[in-house]
C-alpha cells in the first residue's frame, strides 16, 4: 500500500494550481486538487478575463466616437451594461468548464471542497470532513482584495470582485488606489460615462512604472474626465439617503454613488492551518518560499499570488509548471523573473517590459533613452487629440535594449513581442537594422534615431 493517499495535493484551482496539477498528473503523479469556489480562480472568474472583456466593451465607446470622422453615423447607438455583463460572465463559465475538462483529461482528481492543512502531509477536506495525506502539498490559494479596516464605513465600499456583480452602472464612482486595478477600472467606467474620482495616496499613479508612462496615462485619464486626487487617502465613507459621502484625510468631501477600494491584494492564508504545520508566513500572511517555491516545511510548496512574488497570471502558471516538472518530471526548473512583460488595460493601454528609465539610471553607469510621442495616423481623421508614447531604454555601454515602455493603441500586444528581443539581449542596432512595417504604430520602435536623454554616472572622486 502507498505511504500516502496522493503524491501531490494542490489547494486552489486557479491559474497556478490547475497548471501544476495537470503537469504533475501528466508526469504520472497521483494528483488531487481541491477548489472551494469556481475552478479557474481569480484570472478566469473575477480578474484578467472578465476585466479584459469589459475593457473591450469600453473600447467601443472610443471607437464609436472615432468612427464619425470616418463617415459613420452613430446616432441612436446605445450600450446596455446588463447585457454585456451577462455575456461576459457566460464566457467565464465556459472557460471554467474548459479548465475542469483539462484537469480531468490530465488524470488529476478534482475535489470540490475547502481544504486546510493539518500537518506536513495531512489535509482536511471540509466538505465531507475527511482527512487525506500527500507526499507533497502545494498551496495555490491566491489572494483577495485588501479592504482598509481603519477607514470608517469601509463596509460600504466595493472591491474589484463586486464590479462583476453590478446590476447597473452608477452615475458617480470614487476609487481608492492608484495601481493596476484602480487605473483600469477608472478608465473603463469613465468610458461608460461614469463620473470617476481616483484618490491615490502617492504623488503619482502607477508606482513602479516608468515616469513617462505614469505622466502620459495620468494626463490621458484626465482628458477623459477622470479626476485624480494625489497625496490623499479616504478617511471615512458615510451613507446618505442617495449614495455616500466620502471624506479624505486631506479634508475633501465628495458625494458619490459607489466607492471602490483597489489598494492591493492579500494572500489567502487565513485559517489555512499553515502556521500550525510549521510553515513560515511573512508580515502580510504570504507564504515565504525559496527559489524552487519550497516553504519552510520540506513537503509544502506555494506558488502564485499566495507568495511574495509577482501577482500576475503567467507567473502563477510558470511557477506551477516549474514545480511540477521539478518534483515529478526529473528536471529542476527555476522561474526566471527578469524581463516579465506586463500591461495595464487602461484607456489608452500600457505595455511595458524591462527596466524603467529610473531603474536603469540606478543600475547602469550609462543609459541612453529614446522617446517619441506621435499622433497615430487614424487619430487625425478621427479628430482625437491624443498622442502615443513609446520609449526604449538602452544600456549606453553595451548598446543593449533593457526596457521598452508604450502607452497607446495595441501597447499590450506590442510589449509582448518586444519582450522577445529584449529577453534575447537584442542591441539597439538590432532594432535599427530591422525594416519597419508600414504603416503601423509599432514601426516607431525601429525608427528611433536620436537619444532624447543620455545619462552618464560621474566616476567617484
Ligand atoms: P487564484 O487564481 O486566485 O486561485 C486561487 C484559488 O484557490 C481560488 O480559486 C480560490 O477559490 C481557491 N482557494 C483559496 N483557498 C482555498 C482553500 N482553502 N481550499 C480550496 N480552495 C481554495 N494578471 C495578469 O497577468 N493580467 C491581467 O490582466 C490581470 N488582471 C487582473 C484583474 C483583476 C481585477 C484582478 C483581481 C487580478 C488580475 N490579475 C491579472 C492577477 C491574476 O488574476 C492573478 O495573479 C492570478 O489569478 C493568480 O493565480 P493563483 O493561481 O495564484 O491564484
Ligand atoms: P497594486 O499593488 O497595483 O496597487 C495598489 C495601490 O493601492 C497602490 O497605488 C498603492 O499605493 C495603494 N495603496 C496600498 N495600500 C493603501 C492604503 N492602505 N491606503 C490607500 N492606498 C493604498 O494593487 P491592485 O489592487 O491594483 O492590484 C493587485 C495586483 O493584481 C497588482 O499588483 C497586479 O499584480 C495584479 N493585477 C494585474 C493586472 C494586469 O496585469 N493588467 C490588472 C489588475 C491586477 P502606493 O503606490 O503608494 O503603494
Amino acid at each position: 500500500m502507498a505511504e500516502y493517499d496522493y503524491d501531490f495535493f494542490v489547494i486552489g484551482g486557479g491559474s497556478g494550481g490547475v497548471r501544476a496539477a495537470r503537469i504533475a498528473a501528466g508526469h504520472g503523479a497521483r494528483t488531487a486538487l481541491a477548489e472551494e469556489e469556481k475552478v479557474g480562480g481569480t484570472c478566469v472568474i473575477r480578474g484578467c478575463v472578465p476585466k479584459k472583456l469589459i475593457h473591450h466593451a469600453a473600447h467601443f465607446a472610443e471607437e464609436l466616437e472615432d468612427s464619425i470622422g470616418f463617415g459613420w453615423t452613430t446616432k441612436g447607438v446605445a450600450f446596455d451594461w446588463a447585457t454585456m455583463l451577462k455575456n461576459v460572465i457566460a464566457d467565464t463559465e465556459y472557460l471554467s468548464g474548459i479548465y475542469i475538462k483539462n484537469l480531468e483529461k490530465s488524470g488529476a482528481e478534482l475535489i470540490r471542497s475547502r481544504a486546510v492543512v493539518e500537518g506536513p502531509h495531512r489535509i482536511r477536506l471540509l466538505a465531507d470532513d475527511r482527512v487525506v495525506t500527500a507526499r507533497y502539498i502545494l498551496v495555490a490559494t491566491g489572494a483577495r482584495p485588501h479592504m482598509d479596516d481603519t477607514v470608517e464605513g469601509i463596509e460600504h465600499a466595493l472591491c474589484s470582485d463586486d464590479i462583476f456583480r453590478l446590476d447597473r452602472l452608477p452615475k458617480r464612482m470614487v476609487i481608492a488606489g492608484g495601481g493596476y486595478i484602480a487605473v483600469e477600472f477608472a478608465s473603463i467606467l469613465a468610458a461608460f460615462a461614469v463620473e470617476v474620482t481616483v484618490i491615490h495616496r502617492g504623488a503619482e499613479i502607477l508606482r513602479g512604472f516608468d515616469g513617462d508612462v505614469q505622466k502620459h496615462v495620468h494626463a490621458a485619464m484626465e482628458r477623459r474626465g477622470i479626476t485624480i486626487v494625489t497625496g490623499d487617502r479616504i478617511a471615512s465613507i458615510a451613507k446618505r439617503e442617495k449614495g455616500f459621502a466620502v471624506k479624505t484625510r486631506g479634508g475633501q468631501e465628495i458625494e458619490t454613488d459607489l466607492v471602490l477600494f483597489a489598494i492591493g491584494r492579500r494572500p489567502n492564508t487565513k485559517g489555512l492551518g499553515l502556521e500550525s504545520a510549521g510553515v513560515k508566513l511573512d508580515a502580510l500572511g504570504e507564504v515565504v518560499v525559496d527559489a524552487m517555491s519550497r516553504s519552510s516545511v520540506d513537503s509544502i510548496y506555494a506558488i502564485g499570488d499566495v507568495t511574495h512574488r509577482l501577482q500576475l497570471t503567467p507567473i502563477a502558471i510558470r511557477e506551477g509548471h516549474a514545480l511540477a516538472d521539478t518534483l515529478f518530471g526529473n528536471h529542476a526548473v527555476m522561474v526566471d523573473y527578469t524581463n516579465v512583460p506586463t500591461a495595464v488595460f487602461s484607456l489608452p493601454e500600457v505595455g511595458t517590459v524591462g527596466m524603467t528609465e529610473e531603474e536603469a539610471k540606478i543600475l547602469l553607469p550609462a543609459v541612453d533613452v529614446y522617446r517619441t510621442t506621435f499622433k497615430p495616423l487614424e487619430n487625425r481623421v478621427a479628430g482625437r487629440d491624443e498622442r502615443m508614447m513609446m520609449k526604449l531604454v538602452v544600456d549606453g555601454d553595451s548598446g543593449r535594449v533593457v526596457g521598452c515602455h508604450i502607452v497607446g493603441p495595441s501597447a499590450s500586444e506590442i510589449a509582448q513581442m518586444a519582450a522577445i528581443p529584449i529577453k534575447m539581449g537584442a542591441l539597439k542596432s538590432d532594432f535599427d537594422r530591422t525594416v519597419s512595417l508600414h504603416p503601423t504604430v509599432a514601426e516607431e520602435l525601429v525608427t528611433l534615431r536620436t537619444p532624447s536623454e543620455r545619462h552618464r554616472r560621474q566616476a567617484a572622486e
